[in-house]
């Protein structure tokens, strides 16, 4: 290892090669705590073609590389096996211009969402992505994973937010497709393939954006239910009635009290006890929202920054906020929005004093996340039981976080003999050598 060590610095020069334990720690654990390990090295290239030499020497030594954005991935999927390469995208963060006319730009993998956000503001577009990571998740990492986020219910996931893609397979060799075109149907959709496959592909290294009309008009409403069953007969209705719905989503007394402590927040509604909490945010004027409150006694309503920013803040600070409380075991569940609540009950009834659990979640795509606090980093009982509810209730076990290094031992529950053979036959075909990401989605990728 020690001669490919000083190969990567002659290719992206010393500075970016990183072995010191203290340097490379940060790089080594994911955001939870839960996920870590022990890399040989953490290089940092500045260019595709950076990424080419790196990708292409590891692959001919055999050692296996780990693609990393912003690690605030939630499965573990950019932590590590020990002795691994982490291959950090941060560098590669040039955005460039707008093309106003399609509502398209070329972003490198490692700009932020933030800062591409705050490139395209005040243009008449933006991204139709957003979440509480912003300001450090990679456009890589939101494509790798396909992340969904706060928004997914009015512009899908990040799958529908990408024109094009720039990659590099495991050899070295590039795939690019970025004019941009709405119709294409030259082929193979490599970018649809790469979009999701969390580093197990390619390196992704510059994505074409395509962007939304961005919303004049934003009305937040924070309401208090008496249950989960009211806020999705309120979602189902706001569907309708909201052309313009932006976002709904679901959360309870348990992470609302974690994170009014986290933040040292006083109770939006001056005391606790509602069965759910929905906040909803829509670009129709409030006159519009108001039907749809009437009967509600407990609703805050704010359509201007600061007053949305104060009610977002309840449902965003949920992840920080469990955290704080521990390692968690982040379960991100996708199930028909019709059989939510029906989940939360057993789920709550199968878990019992067994651990803290802490339920929130996109309702508008039935999307939850269940978040246990309390069984050891190691053990997977209660996830697994979980997750066979999930599926014993027609879901799946990864809604937007993906499948990562948490949930690979688990694959096999919820995708058939079929599916994975044909998942294993592109990866062999893609990267040979196994040396992509090993460990991620497949248990041990080298083995396929
Ligand atoms: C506070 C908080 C809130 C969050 N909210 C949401 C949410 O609402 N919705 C949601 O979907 N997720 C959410 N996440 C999870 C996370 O932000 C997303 O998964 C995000 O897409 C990860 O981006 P990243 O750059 O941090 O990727 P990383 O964590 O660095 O990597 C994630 C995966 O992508 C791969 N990868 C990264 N970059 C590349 C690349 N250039 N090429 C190939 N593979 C790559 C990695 O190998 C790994 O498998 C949240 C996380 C936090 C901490």
């Amino acid at each position: 290892m020690v001669g490919v060590v000083e190969r990567l610095a002659a290719i992206v020069g010393p500075a970016h090669v990183l072995t010191d334990g203290d340097l490379t720690a940060a790089f080594e654990t994911d955001w939870t705590g839960r996920w870590r390990g022990r890399c040989a090295a953490v290089v940092r290239p500045a260019d595709r073609d950076q990424v080419r030499a790196v990708l292409h020497l590891c692959n001919s030594e055999g050692v296996a590389v780990v693609p990393q954005g912003g690690n605030t991935g939630l499965v573990g999927g950019a932590v590590p096996p020990d002795g691994a390469v982490v291959l950090v995208t941060t560098r590669i963060r040039e955005i460039g211009s707008l093309d106003e006319v399609a509502g398209q730009l070329t972003a490198g993998a490692g700009a932020t969402l933030g800062a591409v956000a705050a490139a395209v503001r005040g243009s008449g577009w933006e991204v139709g992505i957003d979440l509480a990571a912003r300001d450090s998740a990679t456009i890589g990492g939101l494509v790798a994973t396909n992340a969904g986020g706060a928004r997914a219910v009015r512009y899908g996931p990040m799958r529908s937010q990408v024109a094009g893609i720039e990659a590099v397979l495991a050899d070295g060799s590039v795939v690019s497709r970025l004019a941009g075109l709405a119709k294409d149907n030259t082929g193979y959709d490599l970018a649809g393939l790469l979009t999701g496959s969390e580093g197990t592909l390619a390196v992704i290294t510059a994505v074409r954006l395509q962007l939304v009309p961005a919303a004049g008009l934003r009305v937040a409403a924070l309401v208090a239910l008496p249950s989960t069953a009211d806020a999705v007969a309120l979602v189902s209705r706001a569907r309708r009635a909201l052309p313009g719905l932006l976002a709904a989503e679901l959360f309870h007394e348990s992470g609302m009290q974690l994170v009014l402590g986290h933040a040292s927040l006083a109770h939006p509604f001056g005391a606790p006890g509602a069965g759910a909490y929905l906040l909803l945010e829509t670009s129709d004027p409030a006159d519009a929202l108001a039907p749809l409150l009437d009967g509600f006694d407990d609703a805050l309503l704010a359509d201007d920054e600061a007053g949305r920013t104060r009610l977002w803040q309840h449902r965003e600070r949920h992840t920080e906020a469990i955290n704080a409380a521990g390692v968690p075991h982040k379960l991100d569940v996708s199930l028909p929005i019709g059989r939510i609540a029906a989940f939360e009950d057993r789920c709550l009834a199968l878990v019992g004093d067994r651990a803290r659990v802490v339920l929130y979640g996109h309702l508008g795509d039935g999307n939850l996340h269940v978040n246990l606090l309390g069984p050891a980093p190691d053990d997977e009982t209660l996830d697994e039981a979980v997750l066979r509810l999930v599926i014993e209730m027609d879901g799946c076990i990864s809604a937007e976080h993906g499948i990562g290094r948490a949930k690979a031992g688990l694959l096999p529950l919820d995708r058939s003999a079929g599916d994975l053979a044909a998942m294993r036959a592109i990866k062999r075909a893609l990267d040979p050598a196994g040396i992509l990401n090993p460990g991620v989605l497949f248990e041990d990728a080298r083995q396929t």
